[in-house]
Protein backbone atom coordinates (compact mmCIF):
# COMPACT_ATOMS: atom_id res chain seq x y z
CA UNK A 1 0.00 0.00 0.00
CA UNK A 2 2.85 2.34 0.98
CA UNK A 3 4.13 3.18 -2.75
CA UNK A 4 0.13 4.29 -3.41
CA UNK A 5 -1.04 7.96 -3.72
CA UNK A 6 -2.94 9.47 -1.18
CA UNK A 7 -4.77 12.67 -2.11
CA UNK A 8 -5.43 15.22 0.53
CA UNK A 9 -7.43 17.84 -0.04
CA UNK A 10 -6.52 20.86 2.27
CA UNK A 11 -2.88 19.27 2.49
CA UNK A 12 -1.47 23.02 2.20
CA UNK A 13 -1.24 24.09 6.07
CA UNK A 14 -2.85 22.60 9.69
CA UNK A 15 -4.07 19.21 9.98
CA UNK A 16 -3.40 18.26 6.12
CA UNK A 17 -0.28 19.76 5.75
CA UNK A 18 0.97 17.54 9.27
CA UNK A 19 -0.30 14.71 7.60
CA UNK A 20 1.04 14.91 4.07
CA UNK A 21 4.45 14.79 6.34
CA UNK A 22 3.34 11.98 8.21
CA UNK A 23 2.26 10.05 5.18
CA UNK A 24 4.97 10.80 3.03
CA UNK A 25 7.20 9.64 5.73
CA UNK A 26 5.39 6.23 5.43
CA UNK A 27 5.89 6.23 2.12
CA UNK A 28 3.03 7.23 0.03
CA UNK A 29 2.87 9.29 -2.74
CA UNK A 30 0.99 12.49 -1.60
CA UNK A 31 -1.01 15.15 -3.82
CA UNK A 32 -1.31 17.90 -1.60
CA UNK A 33 -4.51 19.68 -2.45
CA UNK A 34 -4.88 23.49 -1.57
CA UNK A 35 -7.34 26.25 -2.27
CA UNK A 36 -4.95 29.61 -2.50
CA UNK A 37 -2.14 29.10 -1.17
CA UNK A 38 0.17 28.03 -3.49
CA UNK A 39 3.33 29.04 -1.79
CA UNK A 40 1.92 26.84 0.98
CA UNK A 41 1.15 23.71 -1.29
CA UNK A 42 5.00 24.00 -2.66
CA UNK A 43 6.79 24.43 1.00
CA UNK A 44 4.56 20.90 1.61
CA UNK A 45 6.01 19.12 -1.50
CA UNK A 46 9.21 21.22 -1.17
CA UNK A 47 9.78 19.29 2.40
CA UNK A 48 8.71 16.04 1.19
CA UNK A 49 10.66 15.97 -1.66
CA UNK A 50 13.89 16.90 0.60
CA UNK A 51 13.36 13.52 2.41
CA UNK A 52 13.17 11.58 -1.01
CA UNK A 53 9.71 11.33 -0.73
CA UNK A 54 7.39 12.03 -3.88
CA UNK A 55 4.33 14.55 -3.65
CA UNK A 56 2.88 17.06 -6.09
CA UNK A 57 0.66 20.27 -5.87
CA UNK A 58 -2.55 20.76 -7.30
CA UNK A 59 -5.26 23.75 -6.82
CA UNK A 60 -8.31 22.00 -5.66
CA UNK A 61 -11.13 24.55 -4.26
CA UNK A 62 -13.58 21.40 -3.07
CA UNK A 63 -16.58 23.77 -3.70
CA UNK A 64 -16.00 23.47 -7.21
CA UNK A 65 -16.94 19.66 -8.78
CA UNK A 66 -14.27 20.70 -11.95
CA UNK A 67 -11.47 21.10 -9.31
CA UNK A 68 -12.40 17.93 -7.82
CA UNK A 69 -12.50 16.42 -10.74
CA UNK A 70 -9.21 18.02 -12.22
CA UNK A 71 -7.54 17.06 -8.73
CA UNK A 72 -8.16 13.51 -9.31
CA UNK A 73 -6.83 13.30 -12.70
CA UNK A 74 -3.86 14.84 -11.68
CA UNK A 75 -3.91 11.80 -9.14
CA UNK A 76 -4.53 9.37 -11.71
CA UNK A 77 -1.04 10.73 -13.41
CA UNK A 78 1.15 10.10 -10.48
CA UNK A 79 0.38 6.39 -9.40
CA UNK A 80 -2.41 3.96 -8.31
CA UNK A 81 -4.85 6.03 -5.65
CA UNK A 82 -4.72 3.76 -2.59
CA UNK A 83 -6.38 6.77 -0.41
CA UNK A 84 -8.57 9.77 -0.23
CA UNK A 85 -8.47 12.18 3.39
CA UNK A 86 -11.12 14.65 2.99
CA UNK A 87 -9.36 16.92 4.86
CA UNK A 88 -10.58 20.53 3.77
CA UNK A 89 -12.98 22.32 5.57
CA UNK A 90 -14.08 25.81 6.22
CA UNK A 91 -15.64 27.75 9.16
CA UNK A 92 -17.58 30.81 8.98
CA UNK A 93 -17.13 33.74 11.75
CA UNK A 94 -17.17 32.77 15.42
CA UNK A 95 -20.63 33.95 17.41
CA UNK A 96 -23.08 34.29 14.97
CA UNK A 97 -25.88 32.87 15.72
CA UNK A 98 -28.37 30.88 13.28
CA UNK A 99 -30.93 33.25 13.33
CA UNK A 100 -27.81 35.55 12.76
CA UNK A 101 -26.88 33.79 9.20
CA UNK A 102 -27.02 34.43 5.99
CA UNK A 103 -28.08 31.64 3.27
CA UNK A 104 -24.95 32.66 1.57
CA UNK A 105 -22.95 32.06 4.43
CA UNK A 106 -24.68 28.22 5.42
CA UNK A 107 -24.49 27.40 1.66
CA UNK A 108 -21.03 27.83 1.30
CA UNK A 109 -20.39 25.98 4.45
CA UNK A 110 -22.30 23.37 3.14
CA UNK A 111 -20.77 22.86 -0.33
CA UNK A 112 -17.12 23.02 1.16
CA UNK A 113 -17.25 20.51 4.01
CA UNK A 114 -20.23 18.38 3.07
CA UNK A 115 -20.36 18.29 -0.68
CA UNK A 116 -16.90 18.80 -1.28
CA UNK A 117 -16.20 15.81 0.67
CA UNK A 118 -19.35 13.67 -0.77
CA UNK A 119 -18.03 14.46 -4.27
CA UNK A 120 -13.79 13.40 -3.38
CA UNK A 121 -14.93 10.35 -2.03
CA UNK A 122 -17.31 9.74 -5.18
CA UNK A 123 -13.74 10.29 -7.69
CA UNK A 124 -12.24 7.67 -4.88
CA UNK A 125 -14.80 4.92 -5.14
CA UNK A 126 -14.47 5.13 -8.92
CA UNK A 127 -11.18 4.54 -8.64
CA UNK A 128 -10.59 2.19 -5.34
CA UNK A 129 -13.63 -0.07 -5.50
CA UNK A 130 -13.42 -3.71 -6.38
CA UNK A 131 -16.43 -3.08 -8.26
CA UNK A 132 -14.98 -0.63 -10.63
CA UNK A 133 -11.55 -2.64 -11.06
CA UNK A 134 -9.81 -1.07 -8.55
CA UNK A 135 -7.69 -2.75 -6.12
CA UNK A 136 -9.38 -1.20 -2.67
CA UNK A 137 -8.21 1.40 -0.40
CA UNK A 138 -9.28 3.86 2.33
CA UNK A 139 -11.14 7.03 2.99
CA UNK A 140 -10.67 9.02 5.70
CA UNK A 141 -13.25 12.40 6.31
CA UNK A 142 -12.53 14.96 8.93
CA UNK A 143 -15.15 15.56 10.97
CA UNK A 144 -15.18 17.43 14.34
CA UNK A 145 -16.24 16.86 18.11
CA UNK A 146 -18.65 20.10 16.85
CA UNK A 147 -20.98 17.43 15.61
CA UNK A 148 -21.41 15.81 19.02
CA UNK A 149 -21.46 19.58 21.06
CA UNK A 150 -23.25 21.23 18.13
CA UNK A 151 -21.34 24.90 19.07
CA UNK A 152 -24.13 27.02 19.96
CA UNK A 153 -23.50 30.68 19.82
CA UNK A 154 -20.36 29.95 18.01
CA UNK A 155 -20.91 28.39 14.43
CA UNK A 156 -23.74 25.71 14.68
CA UNK A 157 -23.42 25.58 10.83
CA UNK A 158 -20.65 24.25 10.93
CA UNK A 159 -21.17 21.52 13.55
CA UNK A 160 -24.06 20.46 11.53
CA UNK A 161 -21.53 20.20 8.22
CA UNK A 162 -19.72 17.74 10.77
CA UNK A 163 -22.73 16.06 11.83
CA UNK A 164 -22.98 15.20 8.05
CA UNK A 165 -20.00 13.91 7.40
CA UNK A 166 -20.35 11.70 10.58
CA UNK A 167 -23.62 10.30 9.15
CA UNK A 168 -21.63 10.06 5.33
CA UNK A 169 -18.54 8.02 6.81
CA UNK A 170 -20.99 5.60 8.42
CA UNK A 171 -23.07 5.36 5.15
CA UNK A 172 -20.67 5.15 2.70
CA UNK A 173 -18.64 2.94 4.80
CA UNK A 174 -21.52 0.54 4.69
CA UNK A 175 -22.27 1.28 1.03
CA UNK A 176 -18.36 0.36 -0.06
CA UNK A 177 -17.31 -2.27 3.10
CA UNK A 178 -17.25 -5.61 0.25
CA UNK A 179 -15.82 -3.77 -2.36
CA UNK A 180 -12.10 -3.47 -0.42
CA UNK A 181 -12.48 -0.12 0.52
CA UNK A 182 -12.89 1.24 4.11
CA UNK A 183 -14.49 4.44 5.65
CA UNK A 184 -13.45 6.59 8.82
CA UNK A 185 -14.10 9.34 10.19
CA UNK A 186 -11.53 11.47 13.08
CA UNK A 187 -13.27 13.99 15.15
CA UNK A 188 -10.53 16.10 16.49
CA UNK A 189 -11.07 18.53 18.88
CA UNK A 190 -9.13 22.34 20.13
CA UNK A 191 -6.21 21.31 17.61
CA UNK A 192 -3.33 24.46 17.30
CA UNK A 193 -3.65 25.58 13.41
CA UNK A 194 -5.13 28.92 11.85
CA UNK A 195 -8.63 27.67 11.26
CA UNK A 196 -9.74 30.13 14.39
CA UNK A 197 -8.38 32.45 13.43
CA UNK A 198 -10.02 32.10 9.53
CA UNK A 199 -13.46 32.20 12.40
CA UNK A 200 -12.17 35.53 13.90
CA UNK A 201 -10.79 33.97 16.96
CA UNK A 202 -7.24 32.94 16.62
CA UNK A 203 -6.59 32.31 20.38
CA UNK A 204 -10.00 30.64 20.64
CA UNK A 205 -8.51 27.32 20.90
CA UNK A 206 -5.97 28.25 24.22
CA UNK A 207 -8.32 30.20 25.17
CA UNK A 208 -10.80 27.21 26.02
CA UNK A 209 -8.10 24.37 26.62
CA UNK A 210 -8.86 24.44 30.29
CA UNK A 211 -12.44 22.69 29.53
CA UNK A 212 -10.58 20.15 27.68
CA UNK A 213 -10.33 16.99 30.02
CA UNK A 214 -6.39 16.75 29.47
CA UNK A 215 -5.80 20.27 29.71
CA UNK A 216 -4.57 21.43 26.81
CA UNK A 217 -5.05 22.05 23.11
CA UNK A 218 -3.80 19.32 20.54
CA UNK A 219 -1.49 19.58 17.44
CA UNK A 220 -1.88 18.50 13.82
CA UNK A 221 0.58 16.15 14.33
CA UNK A 222 -1.55 13.88 16.84
CA UNK A 223 -4.23 13.94 14.51
CA UNK A 224 -2.03 13.23 11.78
CA UNK A 225 -0.73 9.96 13.57
CA UNK A 226 -4.03 8.96 13.56
CA UNK A 227 -4.67 9.27 9.93
CA UNK A 228 -2.06 7.45 8.79
CA UNK A 229 -2.91 4.38 10.89
CA UNK A 230 -6.43 4.43 9.75
CA UNK A 231 -4.67 4.51 6.12
CA UNK A 232 -2.46 1.52 7.14
CA UNK A 233 -3.11 -2.09 6.99
CA UNK A 234 -3.26 -1.75 10.76
CA UNK A 235 -6.41 -0.27 10.91
CA UNK A 236 -7.65 -3.29 8.56
CA UNK A 237 -10.75 -4.37 10.42
CA UNK A 238 -11.65 -0.54 10.77
CA UNK A 239 -14.75 1.03 8.69
CA UNK A 240 -17.95 2.45 9.38
CA UNK A 241 -16.11 4.00 12.43
CA UNK A 242 -15.53 7.42 13.58
CA UNK A 243 -12.64 8.20 16.16
CA UNK A 244 -12.63 11.33 18.47
CA UNK A 245 -8.83 12.68 18.92
CA UNK A 246 -9.45 15.37 21.54
CA UNK A 247 -7.88 14.86 24.66
CA UNK A 248 -11.40 13.62 26.03
CA UNK A 249 -13.38 16.14 25.23
P1 LIG B 1 -6.67 25.20 8.48
O1 LIG B 1 -5.44 25.28 9.32
O2 LIG B 1 -7.57 26.39 8.36
O3 LIG B 1 -6.24 24.72 7.01
C1 LIG B 1 -7.23 24.59 6.06
C2 LIG B 1 -6.70 23.87 4.85
O4 LIG B 1 -7.82 23.62 4.01
C3 LIG B 1 -5.71 24.69 4.05
O5 LIG B 1 -4.80 23.81 3.44
C4 LIG B 1 -6.60 25.39 3.03
O6 LIG B 1 -5.94 25.67 1.79
C5 LIG B 1 -7.64 24.32 2.80
N1 LIG B 1 -8.93 24.86 2.34
C6 LIG B 1 -9.67 25.86 2.87
N2 LIG B 1 -10.79 26.06 2.14
C7 LIG B 1 -10.73 25.16 1.13
C8 LIG B 1 -11.54 24.87 0.03
N3 LIG B 1 -12.68 25.56 -0.21
N4 LIG B 1 -11.16 23.89 -0.82
C9 LIG B 1 -10.02 23.21 -0.62
N5 LIG B 1 -9.19 23.42 0.40
C10 LIG B 1 -9.55 24.40 1.26
O7 LIG B 1 -7.61 24.01 8.96
P2 LIG B 1 -7.31 22.78 9.98
O8 LIG B 1 -7.51 23.28 11.36
O9 LIG B 1 -6.08 22.09 9.61
O10 LIG B 1 -8.59 21.86 9.68
C11 LIG B 1 -8.54 20.74 8.83
C12 LIG B 1 -9.80 19.94 9.03
O11 LIG B 1 -9.92 19.53 10.39
C13 LIG B 1 -11.08 20.72 8.70
O12 LIG B 1 -12.01 19.86 8.06
C14 LIG B 1 -11.58 21.14 10.06
O13 LIG B 1 -12.97 21.36 10.07
C15 LIG B 1 -11.18 19.95 10.89
N6 LIG B 1 -11.09 20.27 12.32
C16 LIG B 1 -10.15 21.17 12.79
C17 LIG B 1 -10.13 21.45 14.15
C18 LIG B 1 -9.16 22.43 14.75
O14 LIG B 1 -9.30 22.76 15.95
N7 LIG B 1 -8.16 22.91 14.02
C19 LIG B 1 -11.04 20.83 15.02
C20 LIG B 1 -11.96 19.94 14.50
C21 LIG B 1 -11.97 19.66 13.15
P3 LIG B 1 -5.12 27.06 1.55
O15 LIG B 1 -3.81 26.87 2.28
O16 LIG B 1 -4.95 27.12 0.07
O17 LIG B 1 -5.95 28.16 2.12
Amino acid sequence: MTDKVVVITGGSRGIGRATALAAAARGYRIVVGYASNQGAANEVVAAIEAKNGKAIAVKCDVGSEQDILALFKAADGFGTLGALVNNAGIVGKSGVRVDEMSAERIQQMMAVNVTGSILCAREAVKRMSTKHGGKGGVIVNLSSVAAKLGAPNTYVDYAASKGAIDSFTIGLGYEVAAEGIRVAGIRPGLIDTDIHAAGGEPDRAHRLAHMVPMKRVGTADEIANAIVWLISDEASYVTSAILDVSGGR
